[in-house]
């Protein structure tokens, strides 16, 4: 028996039919002779009048040019386009991955065309991610001066010494061992709940990473980042590992180096102009993630909403320029005031928000109290003036019922605005009596204005 030319080619059409890629056989001028499921479903999204009769008609939406680009081909046969991309959706922010089809068309002959159509939307996006991450690792690898590696229990305490620790730190095997990795950071800049926060975040996102002074054992300061990874049991899935025996890596970076341009770039976006202190954005940052962590762990969290009493006058009798250096030298005695895990920001003209993890309602009350009463006890002197100024303050805890952000700074809001009837220079606490000052609500919604 001998196989004509039209079985062969029968035999191949069929073959491409079952194919799990899609493909389409059309004529030179775009008539489709044969599609393949596959296809088809790729394709009926995009035609317009719901036929699918013409490839270059179906496409037209997404690919306009490639009527022409067939015409203007100028081999009998070969590749007129290879792995085209076609952006099908744009996609929306954090719902929607935009669609891309990848499409490659084949001149067979004067007559035929050939095309492989196929959705690489996932592997687009599985490319970006890649090159996130190697862009991620080359920071790492890049303006490194030194580094330390040391594995950590589930605990956060360092299980074994290595000597680049003693290289980077200075720390010896007695000083490390069996110590939470706390032991590297400036005694005001890590809390042991802060320790094992970072752990969990490595859990849950598969790393840690954060930037800013780190302490050798002599006491010497040096910038670095801390990264924090698990490290997975061979052959055990990390949700069927026992939570104790879960160990981590931590790689510590100096990175002197690069620190002040990325102080630079850091302050830029996140500090107050005028005061250097965070701004509202940075502030709700943080505090978004300190909400978080307290949902997953409750511990003390508060808040002290500070506000300059009687400003405009101070203003009205100094001028403007008096008046900024004096929310300059607040915003030193507030820098001085607080502890570094604090979060310092100016929120409005006036308006002061301490962020205070791991402190009880009592600790920020005592904290709010004693800058009050180092203001009210300061001169400033400005061209030859002396201003003497003070200061009203609310604080407020997070606890069960708060909402979230918005809500716990109206609470610290509604307590100064409580300081201020009662007379200005003193601390209130949030207090359920209390009535919710709109003022509050304003500001946590961003909208008030600046007024001076
Ligand atoms: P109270 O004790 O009730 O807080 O009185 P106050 O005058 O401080 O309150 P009010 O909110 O009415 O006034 C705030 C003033 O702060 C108004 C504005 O002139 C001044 N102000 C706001 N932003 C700035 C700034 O950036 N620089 C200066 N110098 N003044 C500012
Ligand atoms: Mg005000
Ligand atoms: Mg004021």
């Amino acid at each position: 028996m001998t196989i004509s030319l039209e079985d062969d080619y029968e035999a191949l059409t069929q073959f491409l039919y079952i194919a799990p890629i899609g493909l389409v056989q059309a004529r030179i001028d775009g008539e489709i002779m044969m599609v393949n499921p596959v296809c088809a479903q790729l394709l009926m999204p995009l035609s317009r009048d719901g036929e699918l009769a013409n490839l270059f008609t179906a496409l037209e939406g997404v690919a306009p040019d490639l009527r022409h680009m067939v015409q203007v081909f100028g081999g009998s046969h070969g590749m007129v386009c290879d792995a085209f991309h076609l952006q099908v959706s744009a996609g929306r922010a954090g719902r929607l991955d935009a669609q891309i089809l990848s499409l490659s068309l084949l001149k067979l002959d004067d007559q035929r065309l050939m095309a492989v159509l196929s959705d690489v939307t996932k592997s687009v996006k599985r490319d970006r991610e890649l090159r996130q991450s190697m862009a991620w690792i080359n920071t790492i690898v890049t303006g490194l001066t030194d580094y330390a590696l040391v594995a950590l229990d589930a605990d956060g305490c360092a299980q074994t010494w290595n000597p680049s620790i003693g290289r980077v730190a200075g720390f010896d095997s007695a000083a490390t061992v069996g110590h939470s990795y706390s032991l590297f950071y400036p005694a005001d800049g890590m809390s042991s709940d802060r320790a094992l926060d970072r752990l969990h975040e490595a859990d849950d996102s598969g790393w840690s990473l954060d930037e800013g002074w780190r302490v050798r054992a002599d006491g010497t300061r040096y910038w670095g980042s801390c990264l924090i990874a698990p490290l997975q049991v061979r052959g055990v899935a990390p949700e069927q590992e026992h939570p104790t025996a879960r160990a981590y890596s931590l790689i510590i970076r100096d990175i002197s180096d690069r620190r002040e341009a990325t102080e630079a770039l850091r302050q830029s976006v996140s500090s107050d102009y005028l005061t250097g202190l965070a701004n509202r954005r940075a502030l709700f940052e943080a505090a978004n993630l300190e909400v978080e962590r307290w949902r997953r762990m409750p511990r003390p969290l508060s808040v002290v909403m500070i506000d300059a009493d009687h400003f405009k006058a101070i203003n009205d009798a100094h001028g403007h320029v008096a008046g900024d250096a004096v929310l300059r030298h607040l915003a030193a005695g507030m820098s001085f005031n607080f502890h570094a895990m604090d979060v310092v920001a100016r929120i409005g003209g006036e308006e002061f928000v301490v962020l205070m993890p791991g402190i009880t309602l009592a600790g920020a009350e005592a904290a709010a109290l004693r800058l009050c009463r180092s203001i009210e006890a300061q001169t400033v002197e400005v061209n030859g003036a002396f201003i003497r100024y003070t200061i009203s303050a609310g604080v407020a805890m997070m606890e069960e019922g708060v909402q979230g952000v918005d809500e716990l700074l109206e609470r610290a809001d509604s307590a100064m605005y409580a300081a201020k009837t009662k007379g200005r220079n003193r601390v209130e606490r949030w207090d359920a009596a209390l009535a919710p000052s709109h003022a509050g609500l304003r500001a946590a919604r961003g909208d008030r204005q600046r007024n001076g």
